[in-house]
């Protein structure tokens, strides 16, 4: 039997006790979800999915990460809600390409884990997997281990084994709006421009060191932490004649929007007349650090303008940025 694995907290339990009903039955991990997005968030989920087989001796297959199909798929239906229509189509496609990979491999059927996780609705699931069934001539194998406690039992596994409890399904969509229901930023889904690592990256960091280690036969755990994040959603400084000056935006400068004028502090340095915004250039590659050069500290989130020579004048200062703080991991 193939089975496509869509997460390693719910193939804990779900593998669990189907190998429990099917002891004779050789099963075959499936991990195919290009819906994930974004990818250092896949391959944290890919990662920790595979150290789930592994633990079961179950092979473990991945998919193509073609985010072109899902996109494809899902495209006309980006506003659905979960359990919609947008989700309909993402089931068909990762099921559709689970039974062709067991027919490849000559499998006489096929389940999947999303069949456990309790925010999926198993009457649209069973019904897109019966209709591939019969499509591909195979099996679908319809277990609803979520009764009897099920879904409980399930979570109390995953998180007994530290499998990584992912925060939100899967496709920038669902992501964005479950953020905004929670008066949030869905921040994995802007690169930071200042190279900074993620919350996002953070967790694969640990997550990939964890298989690493175990697979060398050490012990490894995760352990929650959390960190500060900050996104450039827009920023612009423009002159007295609304001509746009060519600048930087200092890493963690707070949103800002002023017409002001600058009060200089030395050749290299201004602030801002009417806020506490200030601007600099050849001090801040001199220190390197922006904060520094004008004198902050690092916490200080000032707003900061990195230019070539200081404006005169009237300048129209504008920054939209979030900051905010996100669940990150450690291994150690
Ligand atoms: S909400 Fe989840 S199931 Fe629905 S389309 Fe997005 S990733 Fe797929």
């Amino acid at each position: 039997m193939i089975v496509h694995i869509c997460c390693s907290v719910d193939s804990w339990y779900f593998l669990a006790k189907l190998r429990e009903k099917r002891p004779s039955e050789m099963i075959t991990g499936f991990f195919y979800n290009p819906n994930i997005c974004p990818r250092n968030e896949y391959m944290s989920r890919l990662i920790d999915a595979k150290r789930r087989c592994d633990r079961l001796k179950i092979a473990f297959i991945e998919g193509e990460y073609d985010t072109d199909s899902f996109l494809l798929a899902a495209r006309g239906l980006e506003n659905e809600p979960e359990k919609g229509a947008r989700c309909a189509r993402c089931f068909d496609l990762r099921l559709e390409r689970t039974a062709r990979e067991g027919t490849r491999l000559g499998e006489k059927s096929f389940s999947s884990t999303l069949l456990i996780s309790p925010k999926k609705d198993l009457i649209q699931l069973k019904a897109a997997a019966q209709r591939i069934a019969k499509r591909y001539d195979l099996e679908f194998v319809f277990e609803d281990f979520r009764k009897n406690g099920g879904t409980q039992a399930a979570f109390a596994l995953a998180r007994e084994k530290e499998a990584y409890f992912q925060n939100y399904c899967g496709c920038a969509w669902a992501l964005i709006k479950q953020r905004a229901a929670q008066g949030r930023f869905a921040a994995e889904l802007i690169c930071p421009i200042d190279g900074a690592k993620t919350a996002c990256d953070l967790r694969l960091e640990a997550i990939s060191e964890r298989a690493r280690r175990e697979n060398a036969g050490e012990t490894a755990r995760l352990y929650k932490t959390k960190i500060m994040e900050w996104r450039l959603l827009s920023g612009s400084l423009i002159d007295e004649g609304g001509s746009p000056i060519a600048c930087d935006i200092a890493p963690y400068s707070a949103s800002a929007n002023v017409k002001t004028r600058l009060i200089a502090l030395s050749e290299y340095a201004a602030r801002f007349e009417k806020s506490a915004g200030f601007v600099t250039r050849r001090s801040f590659a001199d220190k390197n650090d922006a904060r520094e050069a004008l004198g902050l500290s690092a916490r200080d989130i000032t707003p900061i303008f990195v230019v070539e020579d200081l404006p005169k004048g009237v300048v129209v200062a504008s920054i939209e940025s979030a900051l905010y703080q996100e669940d990150a991991l450690i291994c150690n």
